[in-house]
């Protein structure tokens, strides 16, 4: 049976009374809208945890856009249906005066400095979101306590906000799972349910485009410039609008584009449909996937498991 909990504050008592009965908890915060990639990181908590529990938290912080806000899917029932499926145990939700208490309005909600990885990429197209996003997930990572929590490579520069978050405070284990795709590639995302079928089948030059980098790297390129304009001219193909196709070193961030020939690569996308912003990324070296990898500094809090296409 899947217990829902209204609040933070009740989360968090579950979970003192789990622990205090000695079970390991999983946790996989999301924003709802969930969908077989969220649903595989909640099966692989419920593979590796006693008990596992989900946040469903449309975090407004993290909004850029308020019409991306607005839009952004929301349906309880359907949630807790398929939470309740996969074997989920707990499901709390929130408001920002729940996590909050002490600022009496959103405005006053001092937010976290995002770190090092927030900068370039995401952190130059979407000034302000790493930093919601670390604000809430500290939040999150106090109500529910010492836990592994699970987040999914497809948000790949959050991610890495994520371990470095975790990192400071000295918990929860990090499990970074890999991106779970539809048949078509495409990277399952809440927001695919926004496309219409013409601009679903145009997204699929998002996959096509890192597997073509992919390929050349297998082949032997290594010039960053090389690479990106194999995935540009994909892109160019699809008839999307590029917000950036670049690559990264995926063990060591930085916020500029890499030049010339790279020792490992990470390839990573974003483009807007309409009024649909989709993202994804992909390694490109023989590791084939940084899950499985440890990304900066020897961080004994994150364990990345092996990659696979849902
Ligand atoms: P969201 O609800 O979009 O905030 O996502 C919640 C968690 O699910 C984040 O850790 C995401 O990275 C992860 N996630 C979203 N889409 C996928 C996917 N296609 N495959 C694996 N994980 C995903």
């Amino acid at each position: 049976m899947l217990l829902q909990l209204p609040d933070p504050e009740s989360a968090q008592r579950w979970c003192q009374q789990q622990r205090a009965a000695g079970r390991s908890i999983g946790f996989v915060p999301t924003m709802g809208a969930l969908h077989e990639g969220h649903l595989s990181l909640v099966r692989r908590s419920v593979a590796d945890n006693d008990v596992t529990c989900v946040s469903i938290f449309v975090n407004p912080l993290q909004f850029d856009d308020p019409a991306d806000f607005r839009s952004y899917p929301r349906d309880r029932e359907r949630n807790a249906r398929l939470l309740e499926r996969v074997g989920c145990d707990m499901v709390f939700l929130g408001s920002l005066a729940g996590f909050f208490p002490e600022s009496d309005t959103a405005e006053n909600i001092p937010l976290q400095d995002p770190g090092p990885h927030a900068a370039g990429l995401e952190g130059d197209c979407r000034p302000g979101h790493l930093a919601g996003v670390r604000t809430i997930v500290e939040r999150l990572f106090r109500t529910v306590g010492p836990c592994r929590a699970y987040f999914g490579e497809k948000d790949f520069q959050q991610s890495l906000v994520v371990e470095d978050l975790a990192r400071n405070m000295g918990f929860p284990e990090v499990t970074v799972c890999p991106t779970s795709r539809e048949p078509s590639g495409l990277a399952r995302s809440s927001r695919n349910v926004l496309l219409n079928d013409i601009e679903r089948q145009r997204a699929t030059c998002i996959y096509r485009a890192l597997t073509r980098a992919r390929a050349a790297w297998r082949a032997g390129v290594r010039d960053a410039e090389r690479l990106r304009a194999i995935m540009r001219e994909a892109l160019d193909a699809g008839g999307v609008e590029l917000e950036y196709a670049d690559l990264r070193d995926p063990l060591a961030w930085q916020a500029e584009s890499p030049q010339g020939n790279l020792p490992r690569a990470q390839a990573l996308i974003a483009v807007r449909i309409g009024k649909v912003r989709l993202i994804d990324n992909m390694r490109l070296d023989a590791a084939g996937s940084t899950v499985g990898e440890l990304h900066v500094h020897p961080p004994r809090t994150v364990r990345r498991t092996a990659s696979a296409k849902g």
